[in-house]
């Protein structure tokens, strides 16, 4: 009707759920690649062929890409060379995805187009760490280069003696299994923000508006929209994290996660090539969801507004662990609340099993509501 393209994605997590959602009511065609039978996606698509496999073995990527019209990944960690060979369009373009892969080659290119990052370098050895904390000083933030997700491939030095053991932490010993390491200046930031960003197939970006992420234990707690910043600093966070997908090649929605910092200038942390969590509140509260609008990206199709169609809105996480259950039920009377589960079936302690976005007038008048859902998760995380 709008688009008969079919749509590959590589991936079938929560992400490409809320895809698939959106794709539903858009009656666009999904197909999933991902080696679960009833990954959270396919559960959503029952009329199309998936292929069950993992979406870094090349032959399943060809298989996919053989199915469909365009490619795009709801997940960064996927075999981007194989990606690159295959004979359809891939949205974003596998290059833009392998550079994401590699965090320090990431931060390089970001740098390398001026775009404010925080200080960082290559450490090929626990020396070169020690040297990287006389340099930057302490705290220390070391990172793995791949693999990353939820602060696992992060290790904090807080001492020039700790050092040798926070290196250690990364690649459980063997930095190479992570593709190395590198070192961060430690970032005083004021808050964290996010900013979702998508770019049509003919080039042009929007931006929507600047959110808060409150992170505990490194994983996204709670999504504050629009963030309480001041609008210079509002306006900074957009016109930076345009700037950095401007440098970066093909459609779709990326997420720009950010640090305000003390001197009021805004530092990008990294960027997502997919769906983000600091988007979640958009299917609720815009004119267009994140994820539609990286459909409408992918397929061609035209983009659709990004403007907050409420006052505000925020997103609360749903974990695995003892709280899950009780949260998500406190969620249903609460006004303005909406419930995402996500269909996965091990409530693994720590996994995103679902969120709830609930709009309302302000931000603070909704977290005022939403204090039986945050009072379930405290109950059992404190
Ligand atoms: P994601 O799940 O978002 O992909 P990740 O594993 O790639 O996370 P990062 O985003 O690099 O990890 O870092 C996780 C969190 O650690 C950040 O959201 C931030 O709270 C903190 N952090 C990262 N870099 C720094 C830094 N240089 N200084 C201080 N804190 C930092
Ligand atoms: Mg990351
Ligand atoms: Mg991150």
């Amino acid at each position: 009707m709008i688009s008969d393209k079919r749509i590959g994605v590589l991936g079938g997590g929560q992400l490409g759920r809320m895809m698939a959602e959106a794709a539903n009511r858009l009656q666009l065609a999904v197909h999933i690649l991902d080696p679960a039978p009833q990954a959270p996606a396919k559960q959503l698509l029952a009329a199309y062929p998936h292929v069950h496999a993992s979406f870094s073995e090349p032959t399943a990527i060809q298989q996919l890409a053989a199915e469909c019209d365009v490619l795009t990944v709801e997940i960064e960690h996927v075999d981007a060379k194989a990606l690159a060979q295959v004979a359809c369009p891939v949205q974003p373009a596998p290059s833009t995805i392998a550079l994401i892969q590699d965090k320090l080659q990431q931060k390089r290119h970001l740098r390398s187009h001026s775009v404010p990052v925080p200080d960082f370098v290559e450490c090929a050895s626990v020396a070169e760490a020690e040297r990287a904390g006389e340099a930057f000083g302490y705290p220390l933030m070391l990172k793995a280069r791949r693999l990353a997700y939820d602060g696992r491939g992060n290790a904090v030095a807080r001492t020039a003696d700790t050092c040798a053991q926070a290196y250690g932490a990364l690649g459980s010993g063997d930095a190479q299994k992570v593709g190395g390491v590198y070192a961060e200046r430690w970032a005083c930031f004021r808050k964290e923000l996010a900013v979702m960003v998508v770019r049509s197939a003919d080039g042009q970006v929007a931006s929507y508006p600047v959110v808060e992420t409150v992170q505990r234990d490194n994983i996204c707690h709670l999504v504050l929209a629009p963030a309480e910043v001041p609008s210079s600093v509002a306006d900074e966070a957009r016109r930076v994290a345009e700037m950095a997908i401007k440098t970066l090649e093909g459609a779709g929605i990326f997420g720009v996660e950010l640090f305000w910092m003390e001197d009021d200038s805004v530092l990008v942390n990294e960027i997502a090539p997919r769906p983000h969590n600091s988007g979640h509140y958009t299917i609720e509260a815009s004119e267009t969801s994140q994820f539609e609008n990286h459909l409408r990206a992918v397929a061609g199709l035209p983009l659709g507004g990004t403007a907050l169609k409420v006052p505000a809105a925020v997103m609360i996480n749903l974990l695995g662990g003892p709280g899950l259950e009780e949260a998500a039920r406190a969620s249903l009377s609460v006004a303005g609340a909406t419930l995402h589960l996500y269909g996965k079936p091990e409530a693994r302690v720590g996994r995103k099993m679902g969120h709830v976005t609930v709009v309302g007038e302000s931000v603070a008048a909704i977290m005022q509501k939403a204090q039986p859902i945050l009072a379930a998760i405290d109950a059992t995380t404190t």
